[in-house]
């Protein structure tokens, strides 16, 4: 780990976060690899809408 993130700028940066259909956000610890599940709900598909709260209209934007 002597390499210096030099590419790389610093300030402010676009996080990759995670959002649960349940409401809870957070960072996973990889953000290539996207998590099992919600930390809170413990949900494994925290990342599909409801298929009972299914709308019409599927056109949102995510
Ligand atoms: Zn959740």
């Amino acid at each position: 780990m002597a390499k210096k993130p030099e590419d790389k700028p610093l300030g402010m940066v676009p996080l990759i976060g995670c959002r649960c259909r349940c409401g809870h956000e957070w960072l996973p610890r990889e953000a290539t690899d996207k998590p099992r599940v919600c930390p809170k709900c413990k949900s494994a598909n925290w990342d599909r809408p409801k298929q009972f709260e299914r709308k019409a209209s599927a056109s949102q934007d995510a």
